[in-house]
């Protein structure tokens, strides 16, 4: 007799990002209050990529409905690598500014990993330096990438059992899919963590008992590849036809899986809240000295 299906929670990533939001919120009111500037973050883009223009004043829209201040430096896709570095070190020096991020990608000829280098560590609340991604490796404080925040803080709102469980990683990036291992195996998971040239990824899939997908392949995580009860979080997005789809075919591991995060309303609206979550904890770190 076969086992009968499983009632998936299609996680609704936009209602914990709120109930999160909500959080944040109060702990400015608290500062404002007491007299206190509000936080501030620094959004910089460069060049016109439509998308980057649009997850930007998503992220500032995102602070006003906290009551934390935003500001944009939209530069011109001519600007140089030099230049960039300089807006980045007078930013660093603004005692005003708690948090820095840099909208990725940057045009051809900008070094995205000299710009990492450049920020400051404590306004680094991409996580992106070394220093931060160092602290990281180490289980060292510091600020973490913010979409494997949004991982495990959706894995935690969900009570997924961590200690002990295998997790399964797919992709490698150093924006996801590695912080996001270390993350799970700082949190007693064992994790395997899989790419491009890794062999037998649906065998490997089918004994985790969390699934991270942080690819860019439309619908590579299908229903035959999850266990039953199997935690699946789709971090992928890409284009098909027009339209963005995940790296899950979520309505086939439905009945199978006991949580799928869609693409949309998933791990997005997350990524934006731990943004804000880390400038807020950048802000809190410069008050207390
Ligand atoms: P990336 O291109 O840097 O890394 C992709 C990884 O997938 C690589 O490590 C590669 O080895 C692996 N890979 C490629 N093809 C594979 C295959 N067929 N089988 C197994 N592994 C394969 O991308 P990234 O920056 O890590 O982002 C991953 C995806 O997540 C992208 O679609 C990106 O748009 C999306 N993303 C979403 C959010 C969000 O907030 N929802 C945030 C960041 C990234």
């Amino acid at each position: 007799m076969s086992a009968p299906p499983i009632e998936t929670v299609v996680v609704d990533g936009l209602a914990l990002a709120n109930e999160l939001r909500a959080e944040l919120a109060k702990r400015i009111a608290g500062h404002i209050e007491a007299g206190r500037r509000p936080p501030k973050l620094v959004v910089v883009l460069v060049g016109d990529d439509p998308a980057s223009a649009s997850y930007i004043k998503g992220k500032q829209r995102a602070c006003a409905r906290i009551g934390m201040d935003s500001a944009e430096h939209h530069l011109p896709a001519s600007t140089s690598q030099k230049q960039l570095l300089d807006l980045i070190d007078t930013l660093n020096r603004d005692t005003g500014v708690d948090g820095i991020l840099v909208q990725l990608p940057l045009p051809k000829g900008i070094n995205a990993n000299a710009v990492a280098e450049a920020l400051d560590p404590a306004k680094d609340v991409d996580g992106l330096t070394p220093m931060n991604q160092g602290r990281l490796l180490l289980g060292e404080a510091g600020h973490r990438a913010c979409t494997p925040l949004g991982v495990m803080e959706i894995l935690r709102r969900n009570e997924i059992p961590l200690e002990g469980a295998l997790a399964v990683v797919i992709g490698r990036s150093a924006i996801v899919g590695k912080p996001v291992s270390l993350l799970l195996q700082q949190a007693n998971a064992t994790v395997t963590m899989c790419h491009s040239r890794t062999r037998d990824l649906a065998g490997v899939c089918r004994q985790a008992d969390i699934i991270v997908a942080a690819v860019g392949v439309p619908r590579l995580v299908q229903r035959d590849w999850v266990k039953p009860g199997a935690a699946v979080i789709d971090v992928g997005v890409s284009q098909v036809d027009g339209k963005l789809v995940g790296d899950v075919d979520t309505d086939g591991v439905c009945g199978v899986a006991r949580i799928v995060t869609p693409h949309r309303r998933g791990v997005g609206p997350m990524t934006i809240t731990l943004l804000l979550c880390n400038t807020l904890d950048a802000y809190e770190a410069r008050l207390a000295g």
